[in-house]
């Protein structure tokens, strides 16, 4: 039997709290804690120190080059949810080591930021707010031009995953990416049906940044040197913009009920103004 470089009580106990004992994917931010029915004194846990790189040998992203106690550290662990555990070491292509350690910083930076809000001035009951802020969110070139026209494809990756953590958890980054928590989260709208079409939006802004990650493994873009993006797949392209003009009219149709100014619903070419 192969040894298991396994976290000890204490390394485990550090990653579940030092990002405030959610899931650290920023799609998800699951809970991973609350009560037992069983006694007071008892707790459920439905989250998961999982390795970065694999405990064992064969294991997923397992790296030779580590000693023992690197594998067992604090630095190679990362609380998930139960599902992203399973789903983070069933495709190790879509989830390499550098992606799981960008999610472990921004897990804890939003960590702090929501421990350190000062929600005494949030209006917790007031969707219209909510919705202003979810809207200026938006208000950015990611969401303003054709994709073929984006300076770099990192910078608008990080621009949706920037949005999607936004409207799930209220949490904004400033210029210098420094997270702070100025509104909350799209599970406080009151109004069901506005927060099911947040919802959608999250789930396509998601899709976005995934099939973003597909086509750049499989080299279906390039950057020409006028700096604009080349695609080999015109469809795949035409996706890109499509979806983005869909999540703005979603997000309009919220504006109109809402009665507050909408963005444009139109993408523009940087030679048209
Ligand atoms: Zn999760």
């Amino acid at each position: 039997m192969s040894k298991r470089d396994d976290f000890n009580p204490k390394v485990r106990e550090a990653l579940a709290k030092r990002v405030g004992v959610k899931c650290s994917n920023p799609d998800c931010r699951k809970p991973t804690s609350g009560p037992s029915d069983e006694n007071a004194f008892k707790h459920t846990n439905i989250g998961v120190a999982s390795h970065i790189c694999a405990a064992s040998p064969g294991g997923p992203r397992y790296d030779m080059s580590m000693s023992s106690e690197g594998r067992a550290s604090f630095d190679n662990g990362i609380w998930l949810c139960q599902t992203h555990a399973k789903i983070i070491d069933d495709d190790v292509v879509q989830y390499p080591k550098e992606l799981l350690l960008a999610w472990k910083k921004a897990a804890e930076d939003i960590a702090r930021a929501e421990m350190t809000a000062d929600t005494s001035h949030t209006p917790l009951n007031d969707d219209k707010k909510l919705i202003e802020f979810y809207v200026q969110c938006f208000d950015r070139p990611a969401f303003q031009h054709q994709i073929n026209q984006e300076g770099s494809m990192d910078d608008f990756y990080n621009a949706i995953e920037d949005t999607i953590i936004a409207l799930n958890t209220g949490v904004q980054r400033t210029r210098d990416r420094t997270p702070i928590k100025t509104a909350e989260g799209k599970s406080m709208l009151v109004n069901s049906e506005w927060r099911d079409k947040l919802g959608t939006i999250v789930d396509m802004l998601v899709a976005i940044n995934h099939r973003l990650k597909i086509a750049e493994r499989d080299n279906v873009f390039r950057l020409n040197p006028s700096g604009y993006y080349c695609f080999n797949d015109r469809e795949m392209a035409n996706w890109f913009d499509h979806t983005r003009i869909e999540i703005l009219k979603i997000l309009s149709s919220v504006c109109k009920e809402a009665g507050i100014n909408s963005l444009k619903t139109h993408l523009k070419s940087r030679y048209e103004w």
